[in-house]
């Protein structure tokens, strides 16, 4: 990964080596990536990810995956599962370092005892309603709670009874005491502590009342010696609230929290609960869908780890939330699989040559070139014979203009092997095109002509019996708007676009193919990146899903921004 060192630094960076230079937190840097696991992670947590895990790298420290595990009705094993495994795929390592929330129940108990003795927490009878009543609004400053000024020793009892499942759900919370005038709503008396009569996936029955994110996290942070807490913008203004806690908690470090522009990307929609939902009403086929955002589903689809790091950087962190173009992930991982995909001949939609003047039988094998871009990628035989299937779009009865694959009369070269010519075409009752028959020059072997004539066109092609049939999916945006989501009176899905799977059968592959490599996501010979499903391909019922198309928007995009 040494050519993703960046020798300019961005604002967080910046503020790490000012702390370095007062000698703040004695010089160390530690991260976290503190996944809830509600939900499968997105190209959104990716860009969370590769700051937390690269910062730790870039200076020496080290980074913590943390659980945020404090709701346990959304949260469950499996995303627990998935988390750990998209974190490795894109190559991060927290070692021993892998924590949850609710490993502090107890402790996070204990400060929230501290806060009441200290006369800086109560336990509020009101509804849930009433709260929020109360709470007030921007312009609106907030009312104080009736059981605002309870006595130490009744908010020590009433915790206690709700720690002990005296209490049904909502009846009873635990708030911080700072000011319901403030400024800042969530300085406005927020709740620590509700009771949730749910068992939690780790801690099982024992608790039934649960800390809520703004008093756990600054104290997880706090417990595992954080450095830099490092979130996305949207908590800015609970920082002052980070702050309280710790300094009222008394805790023996100060994690500092910093906060960057969070990733959104178009034609797409980031929020778990809407991912969740897609996957739950059977929009898509699962987290892993190869349409989703998902670092399971770009996964499945094709990319790879390089390519998703390498976007990352690209897009750098800021300070203020903006859109980044769909096409420049795309950009990146064209990238990375022109360096790396190995080629193959793969015909989607087939359409039958016969060359006349080939002999019946005869098989000849060609070397094909692995991998233009890498000498090391070596060749491989593909087989010719007198019956090729070629696409179906590189032949035209009538060719339009600067039409310069096959056609009556025209000769083109079928790589890597001979010159043709088309003789005669076969038609069946409907008027299509079914046969297409040629003939070959047998002394441009190769593909190459030692008299110095030209043929501008260059096509793909398999051989009949040294094929494999293939289903190959097509993949589009999964929405047909740029941002589904800003559309006030509509909802996100009406957006969905009910182009974005189509389904090939029939395909067929050269041979080669038999022996896949799973993982590998391969160039199909002037069509695209495309990769053998992970979940549905097998040897005798070959899938492949397409990666990204070979035309490259985003460096037309980056001209014209330009
Ligand atoms: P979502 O809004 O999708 O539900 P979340 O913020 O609730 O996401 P968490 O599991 O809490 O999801 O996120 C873990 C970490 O990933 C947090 O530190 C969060 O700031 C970060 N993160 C989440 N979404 C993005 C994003 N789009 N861009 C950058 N970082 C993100
Ligand atoms: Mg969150």
């Amino acid at each position: 990964m040494s050519n993703e060192s960046d020798s300019t630094r961005n604002f967080i960076e910046e503020f790490i080596e000012d702390d370095f230079r007062t000698g703040k937190h004695g010089g160390k840097v530690i991260t976290r990536f503190p996944p809830e696991p509600n939900g499968y992670l997105h190209i959104g947590h990716a860009k969370s990810i590769c700051l937390n895990f690269g910062l730790a790298r870039k200076y020496n420290g080290r980074c913590h995956l943390r659980f945020d595990d404090t709701n346990p009705t959304k949260e469950e094993v499996e995303y627990i599962e998935s988390i750990k495994e998209d974190v490795r795929w894109l190559g991060f390592d927290w070692g021993e370092h892998m924590y949850y929330a609710s490993d502090y129940f107890d402790r996070l108990y204990d400060y929230a005892i501290k806060l009441i003795k200290d006369g800086r927490a109560y336990v509020c009878s009101m509804t849930s309603d009433e709260i929020r009543e109360y709470r007030g609004t921007l312009t609106k400053p907030g009312k104080e709670s009736p059981y605002r000024n309870r006595t130490v020793e009744e908010n020590l009892e009433l915790f206690e009874r709700m720690r002990r499942g005296e209490f049904d759900e909502g009846k009873q919370v635990l708030r911080a005491k700072i000011d319901m005038s403030s400024g800042n709503i969530n300085m406005r008396d927020p709740i620590i502590y509700r009771i949730l009569k749910s068992d939690h996936h780790r801690t099982g029955d024992k608790w039934c009342i649960y800390p809520m994110y703004d008093f756990t996290h600054c104290l997880s942070d706090a417990i595992e010696d954080i450095t830099h807490s490092i979130c996305t913008l949207e908590f800015e203004n609970n920082r002052p609230l980070y702050d309280w806690v710790l300094d009222k908690c008394g805790t023996p470090n100060h994690p500092q929290q910093i906060e960057f522009a969070r990733l959104n990307l178009n034609y797409t929609v980031m929020s778990k609960r809407k991912l969740l939902q897609l996957v739950q009403e059977g929009r898509v086929c699962g987290w892993d869908d190869p349409r989703m955002p998902t670092i399971s589903g770009l996964r499945r689809r094709g990319f790879t780890p390089e390519a998703i790091r390498d976007f990352c950087n690209r897009i750098g962190v800021a300070k203020r939330d903006s859109i980044v173009d769909y096409a420049l992930l795309e950009h990146c991982l064209r990238e990375d699989l022109n360096r790396r995909a190995p080629r193959v001949m793969a015909v989607l939609n087939p359409l039958k040559v016969i060359i006349d003047n080939y002999p019946d039988g005869l098989v000849e094998e060609f070397d094909a070139v692995n991998n233009p871009e890498d000498k090391l990628a070596g060749t491989r035989k593909v087989s010719f014979s007198k019956v090729l299937y070629i696409e179906q779009d590189d032949f035209r009865e009538v060719p339009p203009k600067k039409y310069f694959r096959l056609s009556p009369g025209q000769e083109v070269r079928l790589k890597f092997a001979y010159y043709i010519k088309c003789s005669e075409i076969i038609k069946d009752s409907t008027g299509d095109v079914v046969e297409v028959h040629c003939t070959y020059d047998p002394a441009t072997r190769g593909g190459w002509s030692s008299d110095g004539r030209k043929v501008k066109g260059t096509i793909h092609w398999v051989a009949e019996n040294y094929a494999l049939k293939a289903e190959v999916r097509l993949y589009n945006m999964l929405f047909t708007a740029e941002n589904p989501e800003s559309d006030e009176n509509k909802d996100y899905r009406d957006f969905l676009n009910p182009k974005s799977l189509e389904i090939i059968n029939n395909c067929l592959v050269e041979k080669s193919l038999m022996e896949l490599n799973a993982g590998v996501t391969y160039q199909f010979e002037r069509l695209g990146y495309f990769c053998p499903d992970r979940v549905d391909s097998r040897p005798d019922n070959l899938v492949f899903n397409r990666t990204v198309t070979l035309r490259d928007s985003w460096i037309k995009i980056e001209k014209t921004d330009a």
